[in-house]
Formats: C-alpha cells, structure tokens, sequence
C-alpha cells in the first residue's frame, strides 16, 4: 500500500485524484487530504477516501469541517501549520495539486521530508526553482511531474543518458485564442478565456493557458526539472493537444508521448511510479484523430511567452515577480476588475523595474512574492482610477 497525502484535494488535479484513488483502492491509502476554502467537498473526499486527517487552511472553516467529520475517523484541522502537517506527515507520496505560489511551504516540506511529489502546482517550482531541486537532491526526495507535458518529457527520458538529449519541445494547445485577431482577444470575457478547447482545468491555469503564460511557467518548470538552459527547451503550438511534448536526441531521433488529453493519464503515471495502473482515460484512435498539426507560437499576440523566457534566463528572483503579478492580475481579470491584454500588462510593468538579489532562502522567495503582489495591487489601482 502507498499511503499518499493530497494537497488541493477539492481542485481539478484533486478530484482526478481521489477519482483514480477509488478505482485503485487496494493500492493506495489516503493519509490527508487538505483544501483552502471548501468543507463540503473537502468532507466528501474523506468520506470516498477514507483520508485520516483533513485541513482546511481558512482557519473560519474549522467548526464547520469538525462538524462535517463527526462519525469519521478523520480529525479536522486548519491553518497553514496543518497544511504543513499535511505535507510532512506518514505519506510516501505527496500529490502537490494547489494552485498558486500558496502552495510553496507545503511543497517543500514534503520535499525536505524525503517524499515522492508529484508536482502539478508548477508556480512551487517556478519560484522556488533551485532551492527546491537542490532540497530534492539533499533530501532525497523524487519529483515527478504531473505537468502532462513535463510528464511526457519524464517518461521520454527514461533510460536516456541526458548527455546525449540536444533539446526538448514543449507542445502548446495555443488556447482558446489561438486563432483569435488581436481586437477580439482586447476584449474577451472571463468566459471566453475560460473555454478551453481540450482540457477541463481549474479557472486561474485556463486563464494563464488563454494569455499562454501557462506555457511560459511551463518553461521555467522545465529548466528547473530537466537541467536544460532556456535555449534548449522549445516551445510549438499543437491544437489537438494528442503530442504532450517531445525530446530530440543528438541523433536527430525525436521521442514523444501521446495519449487523449485526460489529466488522469499523467496523475496515474505519478500515483503508481515506477508501475503503471489502468486508467479510465479514453484510448487515443490514430484513425480518428487523422491529422495532427503544428505551428509556431505567435508571441506578438501572446507576448506572455516571451516574457517568461526572458524571466527564466535574468534568473535570480525574476520567475517570482512574473508568477505573483500574474497571479495578481489573473484574479483581477477573473473578478472583472482587469481587462484581458491588462493581465499581460501587470506582468511586464511588474518584471521592468524589479530588483532583488537572487532569494537564498523559501523565506526570501516569499518576501519577493509578497512585495512583488502590492506592488501589482497598486498598479491595477492606478490604472482603474
Ligand atoms: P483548482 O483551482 O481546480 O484547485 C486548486 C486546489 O488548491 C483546491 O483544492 C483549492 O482548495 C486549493 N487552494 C487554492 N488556493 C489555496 C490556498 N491559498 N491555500 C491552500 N489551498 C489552496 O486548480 P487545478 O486546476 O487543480 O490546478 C492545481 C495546480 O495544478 C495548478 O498549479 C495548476 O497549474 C496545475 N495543473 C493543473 C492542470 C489541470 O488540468 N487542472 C494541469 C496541469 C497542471
Ligand atoms: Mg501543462
């Protein structure tokens, strides 16, 4: 049995989770489950899992959660320490599904316990990067992307002698605006950014997969998970989303990993490593599909890519201001308080006056998290008065 904790448990990533869980139940023991707001649903996961504690992070949930887990042998808990709890306690496994820089405390504790993490909430390692791989390697913790394109990388890596890698390419589904004209993505709504055409995710990644800032976080992801530099680490636009990336040897061989775009394939792959476990995923009919197609990304409608590069390579405290002006700005736009190409603006106005020394430590990332989102808040002010 592989006792697992699930941080996020009531997000998409979560539920996917829980969902493979049920289906593998002779397999998987479920030690906490942990989500921020959500008792009801966060009550429900404990109840399909079985899970032994459960924490909900807004402390004026607490009564509410006790109350739902009367009759379980789930203790209720709250707060950031619980959260911490979560992460570090008899889990072999550690499924990192909160979204956001929110989730970095928690992420690198279970990453400086030694556990298996399997890591969807990329913001974790975009700001933290090297402290965490380092802490990883000090550890001897494993991290196993969840990310499905870092996750197809992973699997097109195994056996391979990373000497002999020459580059890898991250595929992009472009978004619901890919073919968009400039005029109609100034004006799109938080529901046309949401719709995206293949995947069904929680709104703060659709938003970044309609600005394709998701795929620029993707990068830094890379960087930090594969030891590339940024000029190694491509990026093409595949709107049917069948490839989830690609790895091009010194050969000229390329390998990738193909599969239906269904979160649970990558999440199954993280769960069961180094096995694999049926997964209810709908098989992939070559037939059907037909055609595949690919294109490059256009980063003079999508300027998000090209700031994350540009972030990636500064380096130093860099990933951080873009991924919390972003986060600033992506809750702002889904609020109705920001135009959509205001998002990308944030993000830019933020990156071109920051100056920090490289954080040394989870503390000084946070610090640079923190100033870095009242700085985008009293932009966003500016720029509504
Ligand atoms: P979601 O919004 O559906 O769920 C987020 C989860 O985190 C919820 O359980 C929520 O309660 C919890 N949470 C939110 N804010 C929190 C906070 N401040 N403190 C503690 N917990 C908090 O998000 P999601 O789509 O499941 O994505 C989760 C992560 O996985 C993100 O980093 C995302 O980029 C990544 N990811 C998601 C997908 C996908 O298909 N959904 C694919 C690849 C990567
Ligand atoms: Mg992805």
């Amino acid at each position: 049995m592989r006792k697992v904790a699930i941080l996020g448990a009531t997000g998409s990533i979560g539920k996917s989770t829980v969902d493979l869980i049920e289906r593998n139940r002779e397999r998987f023991e479920v030690t906490a489950v942990t989500a921020a707001t959500k008792v009801e649903a966060l009550a429900d996961v404990v109840r399909r899992t079985g899970a032994r504690l459960a924490v909900v992070t807004d402390e004026s949930r607490y009564t509410d959660l006790a109350e739902l887990l009367v009759g379980t042998d789930c203790r209720a808990a709250a707060g950031d320490g619980a959260l911490i709890e979560a992460a570090v306690g008899d889990a072999d496994l550690v499924i990192a599904a909160i979204v956001g820089c929110a989730g970095l405390r928690p992420v690198m504790a279970a990453v400086e316990t030694g556990k298996i993490v399997a890591l969807a909430n990329k913001e974790a390692l975009v700001t933290a990067g090297e402290l965490m791989t380092n802490a990883a390697t000090a550890s001897g913790a494993t991290l196993l992307p969840v990310d499905s394109e870092h996750n197809a990388i992973f699997q097109c890596l195994a056996g391979a002698n990373r000497q002999e890698v020459s580059r890898i390419i991250l595929t992009a589904s472009g978004g619901p605006f890919r073919t968009a004209s400039p005029e109609f993505i100034a004006s799109a709504t938080p529901a046309q950014a949401v719709a995206h055409p293949n995947w069904s995710m929680g709104a703060k990644i659709s938003i970044d997969s309609a600005t394709l800032m998701n795929k620029g976080l993707e990068l830094i992801e890379a960087h930090y998970l594969f030891g590339l530099p940024s000029k190694r680490i491509d990026v093409l636009v595949h709107p049917q989303s069948v490839i989830h990336s690609l790895v091009e040897f010194v050969d000229g061989s390329m390998l990738a990993q193909l599969g239906s775009p269904d979160m649970r394939i990558p999440i199954a792959f993280a769960l069961a490593w180094p096995e694999r476990i049926t997964t209810p995923a709908e098989r992939l009919d070559l037939a059907t599909v037909a055609r595949l197609d690919f294109e490059e990304p256009d980063t003079s409608r999508f300027p998000a890519l090209r700031l994350a590069r540009e972030a990636l390579e500064a380096g130093s405290g860099v990933p951080v201001v873009l991924n919390a002006a972003n986060e600033i700005a992506v809750a702002a736009f889904l609020d109705g308080r920001a135009a959509f190409p205001e998002i990308v603006r944030l993000v830019e106005e933020a990156l071109a006056d920051a100056k920090f020394d490289a954080p040394r430590s989870i503390g000084d990332v946070l610090e640079i998290d923190r100033v870095t989102r009242e700085r985008t808040r009293a932009m966003l002010k500016a720029s509504c008065s």
